[in-house]
């Protein structure tokens, strides 16, 4: 049954934005929609919660989890160009096991841990299902799920000026229903909608496209000859799933930082080549090294776009090429905050803690526990990140990479919340990870040798929370 939310008793809307200077403000409880009940979602509705906020969670599947919930479905349009394309969330395919050990994953006072439970996956690395079940566990044992609305889309969110709140559409089945929040968190993954590399001569190729969001096993490429675009995670785990039923497995890659072009050790029938140049009708596929292939499928493991289709802002909040923003710390627009922010905007990192600390220091900056800068200083700071980006020649698209940045980032919301620095276990393991990575690609998830860092987490886990 549907819940229609009063909002007669909602706390009115204070002059946005509070800077720096300002008496402190008293604490307040506000009314906060979350979209999307994936890790991120479950860990700001609990954080949310925890600070004294009503909360309801809109996720449009009908359990919790997000990306880790496998399908075996595909999109009707299996590369992602026809927008009324029948759509599936999660990009997991079958074999996937986690490209980081459990236990830096795990959430900073529900850790990740190997369950006594024959029915689950007690591996370092283990498969997607392990990790749907672990976020299971976290919704049910903290009261989250009580606070999702299953199987209900947010179809728009926009800020009605005149109430000074935001208006969120949402569409059950057939029922659509209108209703009023202080703030709005936006949760909602970006590993959903296919972004797919431009090939010179396409359309006049006959070979079968699609994106790896739609690959699910090895089965349909039996004997096939495979051209992978990407040099990803997925691209890799795919591959090397790929050589063991195709015909030839082709990578064409951008950048190669630690294999050689040609074919690949250990493997009969897998290579790696420079990006493709262009195809052919007769099927063929050359590359920028002047070698070619005939091939039958192409497969983008491209990467994806970040997505709002629901999201007003007039104008407030962007992407251009893949950047978000303005976004304050990847999280709050300057113009709207703190009503409207996004958690788990930014990616090479360890996600879990991560959303986390974001969801923390959003939940504190609402209830006026934590103060932040004012609008204009806020956008002092992402001009600087984008002046900063742009003198080290990082290409916009990659506004939102982290990777040895998320130390600082961490802590730097660390201690906005007053929360205990970031472990270095943490960033140990994936140190360790990225190098075990690199210098055994196939066994990396088995060979896992840094026991000492698993100690140190434990250490880390049986301690009181303080
Ligand atoms: P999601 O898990 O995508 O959840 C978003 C939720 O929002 C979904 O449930 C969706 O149904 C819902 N939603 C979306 N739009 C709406 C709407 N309009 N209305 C209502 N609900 C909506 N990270 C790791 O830490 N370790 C790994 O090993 C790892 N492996 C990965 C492998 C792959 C192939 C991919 C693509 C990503 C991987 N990641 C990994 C990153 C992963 O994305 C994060 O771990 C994390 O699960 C993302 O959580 P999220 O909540 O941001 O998004």
């Amino acid at each position: 049954s549907q819940i229609k939310i009063s909002c007669a008793s909602l706390p009115s809307f204070p002059s946005m934005p509070q800077s720096p200077g300002h008496a402190p403000q008293p604490i307040v409880s506000r009314h906060v929609a979350v979209v999307g009940a994936g890790a991120a979602g479950l860990v700001t509705a609990r954080e949310l919660r925890r600070e004294g906020h009503s909360v309801v969670v809109f996720e449009r599947g009908d359990q919790v989890g997000g990306l880790w919930v496998y399908t075996p479905n595909v999109e009707s349009d299996q590369i992602g160009l026809d927008p009324t394309r029948t759509t599936v969330h999660s990009s997991v395919y079958h074999s996937l096991r986690t490209n980081l050990p459990r236990d830096s994953m795990g959430f900073s006072d529900y850790p990740f841990v190997a369950k006594d439970d024959p029915d689950r996956d007690p591996r370092m690395f283990p498969g997607h299902r392990e990790v749907m079940m672990y976020l299971q566990d976290f919704a049910r044992e903290f009261g989250i799920d009580e606070l999702v609305r299953f199987e209900t889309e947010v179809v728009r969110v926009r800020f009605v000026e005149e109430e000074e709140k935001w208006k969120i559409k949402s569409k059950q089945r057939y029922t659509e229903m209108d209703e009023i929040f202080d703030a709005v968190v936006v949760c909602n993954g970006h590993y959903t909608q296919p972004l797919v590399s431009h090939v010179p001569g396409i359309n006049k190729w006959p070979g079968k496209q699609m994106h790896s969001h739609n690959y699910r096993d090895p089965k349909p490429f039996q004997d096939q000859v495979v051209v992978l675009i990407g040099n990803s995670a997925s691209a890799f785990d795919i591959s090397r799933e790929l050589a063991g039923v195709a015909k030839e497995v082709h990578i064409a890659a951008r950048t190669v930082k630690y294999e050689t072009f040609g074919k690949q050790p250990a493997y009969d029938n897998l290579w790696l080549h420079p990006m493709i140049k262009n195809v052919c009708e007769d099927g063929s596929i050359h590359f920028q090294d002047g070698s070619f292939v005939i091939a039958n499928i192409i497969i983008h493991c491209t990467g994806y776009k970040y997505h709002f289709p629901f999201l007003e802002t007039n104008g407030f909040v962007l992407v251009d090429d893949n950047r978000v923003g303005p976004l304050y710390k990847h999280i709050f627009p300057p113009a709207l905050a703190p009503w409207l922010s996004f958690v788990g905007i930014p990616f090479q990192v360890i996600t879990f803690p991560m959303f986390e600390l974001q969801s923390k220091w959003i939940a504190g900056v609402l209830s006026n526990r934590i103060t932040l800068p004012s609008q204009e200083q806020m956008m002092e700071d992402v001009k600087a990140l984008y002046s900063s980006l742009e003198a080290s020649g990082t290409p916009k698209r990659d506004t939102h990479a982290l990777d040895d940045k998320q130390v600082k980032y961490n802590n730097w919301l660390a201690g906005q919340c007053g929360c205990p620095a970031y472990e270095d276990w943490r960033m140990e393991m994936y140190y360790a990870t990225v190098k075990g990575r690199l210098a055994h690609l196939e066994s990396y998830r088995d060979e896992w040798e840094t026991q000492h860092l698993v100690l140190q987490a434990y250490q880390d886990f049986i301690k009181p929370a303080s």
